[in-house]
């Protein structure tokens, strides 16, 4: 696969072991058919952007593993908790109450990402820079959530300038509160990037199905 020849090339800029990156495949507006393909090629984390499109395609596909990458609305929590192994965008601390609150009902320990606003883009959701510390020390009293790492999604039209200056703003982030933090960081255009600057997970739609 043309991907994971990428993905080696950048591993081997900063001398780092191809196998310790997840690729997951991001396959919001996918048919059950492109996403079979796609676990047929030996993909197995698939990450949705929306609670309601991913129910459905759990419903079919419950043997994969399924991660959310979109942002996660307050009435939607408890359906997500039913899907994701893993929530990448976890941007506020009222957020991480209502996983907490929704998980601890269920049962579950609920593994998250913290999402980082690394740009200066006025839409983008994240916890500002600053924000991030004051929210770990509150989201680490809670009980039935464990935060696994940050997230960002650098600025669609920044180009790669801008896109190396958030990962690289992300990874000394995550150094600066827990060095055993993973990073998730990179999509389609710029996740050779963002292995170099020290991506743990990146997320690909557009390049693993076209
Ligand atoms: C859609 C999406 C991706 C994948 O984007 P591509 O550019 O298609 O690789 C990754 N992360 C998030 C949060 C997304 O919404």
């Amino acid at each position: 696969m043309r991907i994971k020849e990428r993905i080696a090339s950048s591993c081997a800029k900063i001398k780092s072991d191809p196998s310790g990156i997840t690729l997951l495949c991001v396959t919001k507006g996918r048919t059950l058919g492109e996403i079979n393909e796609a676990l047929e090629a030996g993909l197995f984390h698939l990450g949705e952007n929306r609670v309601q499109e991913a129910r459905e395609k759990y419903r079919q596909l419950p043997s994969a593993d399924w991660q959310m990458v979109g942002h996660l609305q307050l009435n939607k929590v408890k359906d997500a908790l039913k899907i994701f192994s893993l929530i990448h965008s976890v941007d506020s601390v009222k957020l991480a109450v209502e996983i907490d609150k929704q998980a601890s009902r269920m049962n579950k320990v609920q593994d998250i990402l913290l999402e980082v606003k690394t740009s200066f883009e006025e839409t983008k959701y994240g916890l500002a820079p600053d924000a991030l510390a004051p929210a770990v020390e509150e989201i680490f009293k809670l009980g039935s959530l464990k935060i696994k790492g940050l997230m960002t999604i650098p600025p669609a039209s920044g180009g790669q300038i801008e896109a190396r200056r958030c990962f690289s703003l992300l990874r000394r982030l995550r150094d600066e509160t827990d060095p055993s933090w993973l990073l998730s960081m990179g999509m389609s255009d710029d996740f050779q990037i963002a292995i170099e600057e020290g991506a743990d997970i990146i997320r690909l739609g557009r390049a693993v199905f076209s």
